[in-house]
C-alpha cells in the first residue's frame, strides 16, 4: 500500500548551488526504485497553493542541470506556512497527490518548519477527515510523514554536516573576488575592505581570508578584544613596511566587538583612514556569492547527499525521527535532524549573549585551528625566536600540482614564526645535488597563496645510487636539520629511500615529512592530495563546455582524463558531470562492458537522448585506449549517432589553485612545521608523511609506506572514494522498464 506514494522535494530558503545536483540525484534515486517523485516549486508557497506548483519529475526533467547556479524548482520565503491554516492546506495537496514524503532541502528555518508539519501531520489529517476535505480511507493511507533534510545553505553555519551545500561554490566566488582585488590593490598601494556573507557564521570570512591571503579578518564567533583598532593597523603598517603592496582585511557582515556592537566594512575603511592615512575602499561582494555555477564539490557533495536521502526515506518507518542527511569526512552521514537544527541555533544564541567562548567551541576543531593558524600567518613579521637556529628545507618532487605554493608560503612563514631558518630548494632533488638553495625570507613569498604551477620547480628525480651520496653531501654543505618535501609519488619514494639509507648515509638521520601534492590524489594515508581538487574543478569546466558544443546533434563524448593509475578524477568528475560511464583501471575494462555500454547508449540515444558522456583514466586498460573505444563507439553507432574524442591533457595541470586546496595545503604545511619543530626540539629524527583520513590530519612513519600502497600500479591500497562508482553509475544510466515510474 505505502509503495504507491509519493516523494516530494522542495528547495526552500536562501538558494545555493549545488542545490540543482541535490535535486538530479533525488529525482533519479526514487525513480531507479520506481517511486512516483513531484517537485514542489517555490518552497513551502508551492506547498500551500498546490495545483500545478507539485508537478512530477521524469528522468530527463532533471538532465543538464547540474551545471546551474541557484534552484531550478524555485524558492520562496512562505509566511502562511508558519501558520497552522497554511500548513493544513499544505497538507492536503501533498494527499491529493499521493506524497507522504518529503525531501526538504534549506536552511534551518525551513528544516525547523519541515519538523513542526511532520509533527502536526496526524492532526492536519484528521482535521481534513472531520471537516470532510478527506475520506477515511484515503486518510488511513497516510499515517505518517516521512521526512529528511538536506542543508542548503552557502555560509556553512550548519551542525552535522562538515560542509553544507552551496558553501564550497561561494568560497570559490569569495576567493576569485580576493585575487582580484589583490592586483589592483597591489598596483596603487591600497586596503580593500572586503564583506562577505555570513551573519552568525565566519566560515566564509575566515577561509576566504586565507585562500585569498589577506591580513586581516573580523568573524561573529571570535570577536577582537577592545583596542582591536590599534592593533590592526600597527599589523598592516608592519606589512607595509616589510613590503607589502597591498593589505586586505576581510570582515563577515555580522561581525561585531567584544560588547555585540556591530562592526561594519565602512566603520573599517574609516578607521584605516583616519588612523593610517590609507587610501581604502569598501567592497560589499553581496548575491555575487550565492549565484554561479556550482563547484565541482558541490555537485558531487550534493549528488551524494540526494542519493541517501531518498535511501532514508525509503526505509522511513512511523516510528523513525526525521533525519539530516550531510557529509562528514568526505562520507554520507545521517543524524537526527532537530538536534542538528538546535546545536546549529545554539551557535547564534551564543553569540548574541556575548558567550564567544562557547561559540568558537560549538564549531568545528579545524575552524579554530584555521583561526590561529591565519593569525600566525598574517602577522606581517615572525615572530618567536629560538635560542639554537634550526635549518629547514622544503623541496618538490613529482609533478607540479596547484597549491605546492600555497603550501611553501605557509611553511616559509610558520617556519620563520617558530625561529627556523628556512631554505627552498628549486628544482626538487636535482636542484639539491646542485646545490640549488636559497634561504627564503617572509616577502619572498608574498602572494604565492594564489599562484598555480610550483615556483621552486620540481623534478621526478627519485635519487639512487651515486645520487644518495651527493644528496647527503648536500645536506652537509649547507647544514640542513630538516626536510619537508611537498609532492606526490616521486618525493614519497625519494623520503622512503633516504630514510632506508639512514644506516649507510649519516645525513639522513634528520626528521623528513612528505606533504601529499598531486593532482592524481594517489598517494597513501590521505583521502585527498593538494591538487586534486583543483584538477577535479579544471576537468568539470572543460566537460561542461564539451557538453555545450553538442547541441544539435546525437552524439557521444568520450573524454580522457588524467590520474595515472588511479581513477580519482576520472570517477569524480563524472560523478559531478553526469556521465554515463566511467572507465577506471580499479575496475577494469572488459568487452561485455563495452557491449553492454553500447547497448545503454543506442537504447538511450533511441529513447531521444541528444548526448552522451564518457570518461576515461588515462591508464585504464592498455589495449582498450580511447581511440579504440571511439572505433568501436563509432562502428556500433553507425547513423544513430556520432562519436568524438577530447583527450584533456595538462590543462588539468594548472591553474590558481581552488579555495580547497590553498586552505588545505595552509593546514597540512602548518602541521609539518610543527612537526619538525617537535622532532628538532626533541633532537629526534622521525621521518613521516602526512595526510587526512576521516577528515583529520595524521602522521604516518614512513616505514609503513610500502604495506599502504600498491608498487605495481603507484597507488594506495585503500581508496575510499571507489565505493561511489555505483551510485554515479545508478543516478546517471536509466533504466528504461522504470520509466513514467
Ligand atoms: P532558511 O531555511 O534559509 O533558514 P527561512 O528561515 O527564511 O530560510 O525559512 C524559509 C521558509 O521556511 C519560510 O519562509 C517559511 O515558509 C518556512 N519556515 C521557516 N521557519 C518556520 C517555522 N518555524 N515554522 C514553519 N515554517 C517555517
Amino acid at each position: 500500500m505505502m509503495l504507491s506514494t509519493g516523494i516530494g522535494v522542495l528547495t526552500s530558503g536562501g538558494d545555493a548551488p549545488g542545490m540543482n545536483a541535490a535535486l538530479r540525484a533525488v529525482v533519479r534515486t526514487a525513480l531507479s526504485r520506481g517511486v512516483p517523485v513531484y517537485a514542489i516549486y517555490e518552497g513551502y508557497r508551492g506547498m500551500v497553493e498546490g495545483g500545478d506548483r507539485i508537478r512530477p519529475l521524469g528522468w530527463d526533467d532533471v538532465g543538464g542541470i547540474m551545471h546551474r547556479g541557484g534552484t531550478i524548482i524555485g524558492t520562496a520565503r512562505c509566511r502562511e506556512f508558519r501558520t497552522r491554516e497554511g500548513r493544513l492546506q499544505a497538507a492536503a495537496n501533498l494527499i491529493a497527490r499521493g506524497i507522504n514524503r518529503l525531501v526538504v532541502i534549506g536552511g534551518d528555518g525551513s528544516l525547523t518548519g519541515a519538523d513542526t508539519f511532520r509533527r502536526e501531520w496526524s492532526s492536519l489529517v484528521a482535521e481534513l477527515v472531520e471537516t470532510g476535505k478527506l475520506s477515511r480511507d484515503t486518510a488511513a493511507q497516510y499515517p505518517f510523514l516521512a521526512l529528511v533534510g538536506l542543508v542548503g545553505s552557502i555560509d556553512n553555519d550548519f551542525y552535522g554536516t562538515d560542509m553544507t551545500i552551496g558553501a564550497d561554490s561561494a568560497l570559490h566566488r569569495i576567493t576569485a573576488a580576493i585575487d582580484a582585488l589583490v592586483s589592483t590593490a597591489a598596483s596603487h598601494q591600497r586596503t580593500f575592505v572586503v564583506e562577505v556573507m555570513g551573519r552568525h557564521c565566519g566560515y566564509l570570512a575566515l577561509m576566504g581570508a586565507i585562500a585569498g591571503g589577506a591580513d586581516y579578518v573580523l568573524i561573529p564567533e571570535n570577536p577582537p578584544e577592545s583596542g582591536w583598532e590599534d592593533r590592526m593597523c600597527t599589523l598592516l603598517r608592519a606589512g607595509r613596511a616589510s613590503g607589502r603592496r597591498e593589505s586586505i582585511v576581510v570582515i563577515a557582515e555580522g561581525a561585531r566587538d567584544r560588547d555585540g556592537n556591530p562592526i561594519s566594512a565602512d566603520y573599517v575603511r574609516r578607521v584605516l583612514e583616519e588612523r593610517m592615512g590609507e587610501d581604502a575602499r569598501v567592497t560589499i561582494l553581496g548575491h555575487v556569492q550565492r549565484g554561479g555555477t556550482p563547484s565541482a564539490f558541490d555537485r558531487w557533495m550534493s549528488t551524494l547527499v540526494g542519493y541517501a536521502a531518498v535511501e532514508e526515506l525509503l526505509s522511513a518507518t512511523p516510528e523513525s525521527e526525521p533525519q539530516l542527511i550531510g557529509m562528514r569526512y568526505h562520507r554520507i552521514t545521517r543524524q537526527p535532524l532537530m538536534y542538528c537544527v538546535e546545536q546549529t541555533q545554539q551557535v547564534a544564541i551564543a553569540i548574541n549573549s556575548g558567550d564567544y567562548q562557547r561559540a568558537m567551541e560549538l564549531r568545528s576543531g579545524s575552524f579554530k585551528e584555521m583561526f590561529q593558524t591565519f593569525q600566525a600567518l598574517s602577522s606581517a613579521l615572525p615572530g618567536v625566536t629560538r635560542a639554537r637556529k634550526s635549518r629547514i628545507a622544503l623541496l618538490h618532487a613529482g609533478g607540479p600540482a596547484p597549491g605546492m605554493n600555497t603550501a611553501v608560503r605557509a611553511a616559509v612563514r610558520l617556519g620563520l614564526n617558530q625561529g627556523h631558518t628556512m631554505l627552498v630548494v628549486r628544482n626538487g632533488f636535482d636542484g639539491l645535488i646542485a646545490g640549488e638553495i636559497d634561504e627564503c625570507e617572509w616577502q619572498a613569498v608574498d602572494g604565492w597563496g594564489a599562484m598555480g604551477g610550483a615556483e621552486l620547480g620540481t623534478s621526478r628525480r627519485v635519487p639512487a645510487g651515486e645520487d644518495l651520496a651527493a644528496v647527503a653531501q648536500a645536506l652537509t654543505a649547507h647544514r640542513i636539520d630538516g626536510l619537508l618535501i611537498i609532492g606526490g609519488w616521486n618525493g614519497y619514494q625519494a623520503a622512503h629511500r633516504l630514510y632506508q639509507e639512514r644506516a649507510t648515509y649519516e645525513p639522513f638521520n634528520i626528521p623528513i615529512i612528505c606533504l601529499p601534492a598531486s593532482i592524481n590524489n594517489d598517494l597513501p594515508g590521505s583521502e585527498l592530495s593538494i591538487g586534486a581538487d583543483t584538477a577535479l574543478n579544471a576537468i568539470v569546466e572543460a566537460l561542461d563546455r564539451i557538453k555545450q558544443s553538442a547541441v544539435a546533434v546525437r552524439r557521444t563524448f568520450v573524454v580522457e582524463v588524467m590520474g595515472r593509475y588511479c581513477g580519482y578524477l576520472a570517477l569524480m568528475s563524472g560523478m559531478a558531470s553526469g556521465a554515463e560511464q566511467v572507465y577506471l583501471h580499479e575496475e577494469g575494462i572488459t568487452l561485455d562492458n563495452l557491449r553492454a555500454d553500447i547497448q545503454t547508449m543506442i537504447e538511450g540515444f533511441r529513447h531521444g537522448k541528444r548526448l552522451s558522456l564518457i570518461i576515461r583514466n588515462e591508464y585504464a586498460n592498455r589495449l582498450y585506449t580511447t581511440d579504440v573505444i571511439c572505433a568501436l563507439f563509432e562502428e556500433e553507432g553507425k547513423d544513430l549517432f556520432d562519436v568524438r574524442r577530447a583527450v584533456l591533457g595538462h590543462l588539468q595541470q594548472g591553474g590558481s589553485p581552488s579555495p580547497y586546496d590553498r586552505i588545505q595545503a595552509t593546514r597540512l604545511a602548518a602541521r609539518c612545521i610543527h612537526f619538525l619543530s617537535e622532532e628538532l626540539d626533541r633532537g629526534t629524527a622521525a621521518a613521516a608523511f602526512i595526510g587526512f583520513v576521516n577528515g583529520k590530519v595524521r602522521v604516518f612513519d614512513l616505514g609503513e609506506l610500502p604495506h599502504m600502497v600498491d608498487a605495481t600500479y603507484r597507488r594506495p591500497k585503500e581508496q575510499w572514494w571507489l565505493e561511489l562508482a555505483p551510485i554515479a553509475r545508478a543516478l546517471a544510466q536509466q533504466k528504461y522498464d522504470t520509466r513514467g515510474a
